[in-house]
């Protein structure tokens, strides 16, 4: 039997989970076609990217999904919810998140500080309520440094726990930031260029990382980048674009070496 889209199900027609779609996304600014009917599918689980020359119209798709900007036509759908209207802060609340969402690491706190930071709903950030519910708040907290101690170990940043965010390199904030979007209730990041700044020699520890979260704690990924290949033979499926348009998608590999892609790389 075959249920609507609109409500959770597992595709039915490959047998694959998919978390999020977008189904024919049109997004223009005034004459322009920013986006002319782009469909993606984001796998549970899964890593996907989202590759394309300059101007080709990722960072409005990622602006569309993550609910910046309400695209003309198409809908967005997020765990089997039609979302495309919905504000960016309840999408974050739906677990949807693009890592500039969160705030700046605070330089002279902690890692593990900078974790906690990120969790919502602290009853001791009220100073009336604190002293009323003293017990619970400590219980909460002792909790909440519990579940930010455990992301730690699942992002590789344990060791660091107590290290000023100041003393992290590039990789590793990106760690960190990836550590405060699952703190916030992530199961879905966004992530634009994750690999910039970092020294290239360490782009394989940050994405060991990000296949070993999306394997073992199933979470999923949508990773921006124009450099192509440079992030290829992490992911699991890519998408190419071209002004506007899905051109390619499929394994990374395929992906990159479609001569139609590898010719808009060229072109502008
Ligand atoms: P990419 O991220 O792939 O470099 P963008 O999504 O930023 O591409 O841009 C896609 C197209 O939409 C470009 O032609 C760009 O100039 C245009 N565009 C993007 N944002 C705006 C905006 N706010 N106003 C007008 N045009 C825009
Ligand atoms: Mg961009």
């Amino acid at each position: 039997m075959s249920k609507g889209v609109g409500e959770y199900q597992v595709q039915r027609d490959t047998g694959q989970d998919y978390i999020l779609w977008t189904e024919n996304i049109v997004k223009r600014f005034g004459g322009i076609i920013a986006l002319n009917k782009v469909n993606i599918k984001l796998r549970k689980g899964r890593i996907t990217l989202l590759i394309g020359p300059n101007g080709s119209g990722k960072t409005t798709l990622v602006n569309v999904i993550s609910g910046f900007l309400v695209p003309e036509e198409g809908r967005v759908v997020y765990k089997g919810r039609d979302i495309t209207r919905l504000p960016p802060h309840d999408r974050v609340k739906m677990g949807l998140v693009r890592t500039f969402q969160i705030p700046k690491p605070f330089q002279n706190l902690t890692v593990l500080e900078n974790v906690m930071a990120a969790a919502e709903g602290n009853p001791g950030e009220n100073p009336y309520i604190a002293p009323v519910y003293k017990g619970k708040w400590r219980r909460f907290e002792e909790e909440q440094t519990e579940r930010a101690l455990e992301i730690l170990k699942w992002v590789g940043l344990i060791h660091k726990w107590d290290s000023k965010a100041s003393d992290l390199s590039g990789g590793q904030l990106k760690l960190l930031e990836i550590a405060r979007a699952i703190m916030k209730g992530a199961d879905t990041i966004i992530m634009d260029e994750p690999a910039a700044g970092v020294n290239p020699v360490l782009v394989h520890d940050l994405f060991s990382r990000i296949i070993q979260l999306s394997r073992e704690r199933s979470v999923t990924f949508l990773i921006i980048e124009h450099r192509i290949g440079l992030v290829g033979k992490y992911v699991d499926y890519a998408y190419a674009m071209n002004m506007g348009e899905v051109i390619s998608e499929g394994e990374p590999e395929k992906v990159f070496n479609d001569p139609n892609v590898l010719e808009s790389y060229l072109g502008g």
